[in-house]
């Protein structure tokens, strides 16, 4: 059993038996993955290794529905058990929360979603295909959708463009910060039906095989964090995907993104994670307990007393909001429940970095070395308000205008 004082969700939180099974099997894998998030940071490659325990233990099919054959995670019990393995490797969160929605999505969620009979006849059939592979092939999927316009933001048609051909589609476009480049087996791409008037409406979602002609990985990756996930530039030229490449019928994709709203809030548990690693840390650093360092104590002084209160504050402040946004997460939510994903996905990406600065001024110089996991998490936290479509400007944004306006009001 893990220590409650450092889980995800703190004790006395009901979790089903499902849940708490699941959490323990990522709390076992964790520690070989922390051990490893050094080499991956600094060498910025992919966390292959981690990838083949995952497999190993079954999780590849953590959000695959049960009845093809996988462990039917829904969207809450994916966020707990994403932010739990947030807290040993962010790469491997962050890179596993593309993978694990490429299944969500598709799966429980497009459950919820109208479909005409036909449509809904060949998502089964698609979906078969993709969560067959996942379960029994132990393939991995990425979601590269930003462009760099104004498309992953949702604001306007992806310049990715699919024109229908025979028995598929063929894709010319680029995609840049593909997370998992070069590593999956499949990329889930976000493309626009190559039409006369392109529309959001019809965005089209592909799995693109990782080795099809026409894609090729290009571009260096060299950031200041995140450095495992291997985010590089995908290109597309003539590339034909057959129709069962399609994880979501035409339009569905346009209706989830409306419809769904939380499914834009799962890439904040991997950053829900980092934060209560670096409170973990600093604890420990203070107690004179973190492996590899001298046993001096620095827990004494009242600053230091202070600054993790001050630490325990906000932590908590963050973890309530984000088990309160897990309680709201359903198919066409109140306008309350909208708004609070959009101030959750803030305030965890916000208050990653702030914990961790705050851990580097309490600790000080020697906890900031590289052999120790805090100025990783450090620069790895920076990244969390970046990410598209919710990154921390676009919540206020969403939240400036629709606390103050009801849809359809304008003052012109
Ligand atoms: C480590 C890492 C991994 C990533 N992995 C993936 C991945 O796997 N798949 C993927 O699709 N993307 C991924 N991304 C990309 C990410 O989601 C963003 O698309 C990317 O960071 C945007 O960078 P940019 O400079 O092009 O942003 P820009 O589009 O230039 O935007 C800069 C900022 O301006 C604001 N902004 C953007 N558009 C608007 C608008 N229309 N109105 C108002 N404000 C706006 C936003 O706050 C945004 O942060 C990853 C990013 C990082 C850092």
């Amino acid at each position: 059993m893990s220590d409650p004082r450092y889980s995800v969700t703190g004790s006395n939180y009901a979790l089903t038996a499902k849940q708490a099974e699941l959490v323990e099997l990522v709390e076992e894998l964790g520690p070989a993955f922390a051990g490893r998030a050094a080499r991956y940071d600094q060498e910025a490659s992919f966390p292959f290794e981690n990838y083949a325990d995952l497999r190993k233990a079954g999780l590849l099919g953590l959000c695959v529905p049960e009845k093809f054959g996988g462990r039917g995670a829904d969207l809450k019990t994916y966020s707990i058990v994403s932010a739990t393995l947030g807290k040993y490797c962010g790469a491997t969160a962050l890179t596993f929360n593309m993978h694990a929605c490429s299944t969500l999505w598709p799966g429980l969620l497009a459950d919820d979603l109208e479909m005409t009979p036909e449509q809904r006849a060949e998502h089964e059939k698609h979906r078969e295909l993709h969560f067959k592979r996942v379960v029994e092939d132990g393939a991995v999927y990425a979601q590269p959708f930003s462009e760099g316009s104004a498309a992953a933001a949702g604001k306007a048609p992806f310049g990715t463009l699919a024109t229908k051909v025979d028995g598929g589609w063929v894709i010319n476009g680029k995609k840049i910060f593909a997370s998992l480049s070069g590593a999956a087996d499949y990329y889930g791409v976000l493309c626009t039906e190559d039409k006369p008037d392109l529309s959001m409406k019809d965005t089209l979602y592909m799995a693109v095989p990782g080795k099809a002609p026409g894609l090729t990985v290009t571009g260096d990756w060299d950031p200041l964090g995140m450095r495992g996930t291997v985010s590089r530039t995908l290109l597309f030229k003539d590339l034909f995907v057959p129709d069962d490449a399609a994880m979501m019928p035409r339009g569905v994709y346009f209706q989830a993104a409306s419809r769904w709203p939380h499914m834009f809030t799962t890439l904040s548990p991997t950053y829900m994670g980092i934060a209560i690693a670096a409170y973990e840390f600093t604890v420990k650093y203070l107690r004179g307990e973190v492996p590899g360092t001298p046993p001096v104590k620095r827990r004494m002084y009242p600053t230091k007393q202070i600054a993790v209160a001050e630490m325990f504050v906000k932590l908590e402040q963050t973890r309530a909001l984000f088990l309160r946004m897990l309680e709201d997460a359903r198919v066409d939510p109140p306008k309350d429940a909208r708004l609070r994903a959009y101030a959750t996905q803030y305030t965890i990406m916000e208050n990653a970095n702030d914990l961790c600065r705050l851990a580097i001024r309490t600790c000080g110089g020697q906890s900031m070395l590289k052999s120790l996991p805090l100025e990783r998490l450090y620069r790895d936290s920076r990244c969390g308000a970046l990410m598209l479509p919710w990154t921390a400007e676009l919540c206020l944004d969403r939240l400036g205008r629709e606390t103050l306006y009801e849809p359809g009001e304008s003052d012109t």
